[in-house]
């Protein structure tokens, strides 16, 4: 009987152990930075964007509320922003200067620093899924074009022609943007031609205590010769350490590689002990400004903190710590 007691007391315990030290999940998304002003973004737009932000919020928490890992809920999160035609990513990629799609994603966990990414493909309906497989089965971290594809296929993923990607607004934008290329006579940064994107991104922290970080985009409209940005690259796009935080990034590509910039972060969390808000901060509105880069970050630390910086006039994004509270916003 005394045996039996103590027995229960001990299970007692265990379970408020457990209860108190699991961590609180909290996940945080972007859906691109850029010049968004109200002039660009009607009430009836922000509308149609709040809520597909809220909605991918939501689903995601869903996923880690009853437990599941920060890496599915990433994948959940972003898959719903992919398959709506509002953000430049899978449905509603931009167009190539040739007039194709071509997608990039990349994913990193950071209980194990384990990542996986896909560069320039055109039949996978969603990337990121692609980036997972690339991360979680094969050897390798970066696949790229029709490897990358058949790779996918072979792992079951679900591939669409590419007439899928097609939708009008962002042909219309290309459209524009050539327009002002054969005015100039000469080849236009495409950040220059569509000063403002849609890439998406998502970082997760479980219960367990693990952080994930995604991104998938359609690029830059217009973009040439197989260019590839910062969003397949880890440690530029997309980076996650358990230890630090978790970030991805959206903006300029160009410059988001040559500062390194979701890693960078993480280093000065690590090196010299700023916080994710100051370390997103410094590289933001500090170094990625001085060489002329735009964009912004979203990222968690361990202990769920979150940061929302960028350094253009708008930037798509939400953070949600509670059920059935999400917080989305769109300008400054
Ligand atoms: N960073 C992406 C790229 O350069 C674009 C974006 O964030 O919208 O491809």
């Amino acid at each position: 009987m005394i045996a039996n007691l103590k027995l229960l007391l001990i299970a007692i315990e265990l379970l408020f152990v457990t209860f108190s030290y699991a961590q609180k999940p909290v996940l945080v998304i972007h859906g691109g930075a850029g010049n968004i002003s109200k002039s660009h973004i009607p009430d009836s737009l922000a509308v149609k964007y709040k809520a597909k932000l809220s909605e991918a919020l939501r689903a995601g928490y869903a996923v880690l509320e009853r437990g599941g890992t920060s890496l599915e809920a990433v994948r959940t999160a972003i898959n719903i922003m992919e398959n709506s035609p509002l953000f430049n990513a899978g449905k509603g990629a931009v167009f190539t200067n040739k007039g194709t799609n071509e997608m990039d994603a990349s994913i990193m966990d950071g209980a194990t620093l384990n990542a996986g990414a896909v560069a320039g493909v055109m039949h996978i309906k969603n990337p990121i899924n692609a980036a997972i497989e690339v991360m979680l089965h094969s050897p390798h971290v970066l696949l790229s074009g029709e490897g990358a594809e058949t790779f996918a296929r072979a792992q079951g993923l679900e591939m669409v022609d590419a007439s899928y990607f097609y939708t009008e607004k962002r042909y219309r934008q290309l459209k524009k943007a050539q327009e002002r290329e054969s005015e100039t006579q000469g080849y236009i940064s495409p950040w220059l031609n569509d000063f403002k994107f849609g890439t998406v991104g998502a970082v997760a922290l479980d219960k367990q205590g693990n952080i994930v970080a995604g991104t998938s985009t359609g690029g830059m409209t217009n973009k040439r010769f197989g260019r590839i940005g910062d969003s397949p690259i880890i440690g530029a796009g997309t980076y996650a350490n358990n230890n630090t935080c978790g970030v991805s990034a959206t903006g300029h590509g160009e410059y988001f590689i040559r500062s390194v910039a979701a890693h960078d972060i993480s280093a000065l969390m690590e090196y010299k002990g700023l916080s994710l808000r100051e370390a997103a901060d410094e590289v933001i509105n500090k170094k990625l400004k001085e060489m002329g880069g735009s964009g912004g970050v979203i990222g968690l630390d361990k202990n769920g903190n979150i940061t929302m910086t960028f350094n253009t006039n708008g930037m798509f994004r939400g953070y949600i710590k509670q059920k059935g509270d999400p917080q989305v916003f769109i300008f400054k």
